[in-house]
């Protein structure tokens, strides 16, 4: 498939997602920049955004549990451009009921080339970024172009 330039805004929709062994982790990372991230829209999966709402005072649209679906819903709104940047604080040290969907969920991230942050240190370096305040350039599969060709071609 081709691609074709679509930047992501400067104000961006972030979702927050984080596993159970990972919530502490995430939370305090709000904390630490609350300043930065209430600029931005938040959405968060059920359990996960509860708790930054809770812990870290900031809002967040909070979709379902994420082995209830949430991670799903996450994926789909990634696909449809509504989300722009992902931070998902995955635990690499104990399996989870719904991997499939968090492979799912990652895949799409990769899929429609929006940041990505599994890690503090990743996450940090994100927030860091100037394209945090700004525009950023990125290309994503021309899937306009490739319904229309492939209608011409039926
Ligand atoms: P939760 O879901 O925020 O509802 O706990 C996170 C996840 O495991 O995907």
């Amino acid at each position: 498939m081709d691609h074709k330039a679509q930047p992501l805004p400067a104000q961006k929709t972030i979702a927050l997602v984080a596993h159970d062994g990972k919530k502490n982790a995430l939370i305090k990372w709000c904390q630490r920049h609350k300043q930065e991230l209430s600029s931005h829209t938040l959405y968060g999966t059920g359990t996960t955004g509860l708790l930054i709402e809770k812990e870290a005072g900031l809002v967040v649209n909070k979709l379902l549990s994420g082995p209830m679906g949430g991670d799903q819903q996450l994926g789909a709104k990634i696909a449809e451009h509504d989300i722009h940047m992902l931070v998902f604080f995955w635990d690499p040290l104990s399996s989870q009921p719904h991997d499939p969907d968090v492979k799912a969920l990652l895949r799409l991230a990769a899929v429609w080339n929006i940041p990505v942050a599994c890690n503090e240190a990743t996450a940090d370096m994100l927030l860091a970024s100037r394209f945090m305040q700004t525009p950023l350039p990125r290309d994503l599969p021309d899937y306009e172009k490739y319904l229309a060709e492939r209608t011409l071609t039926l």
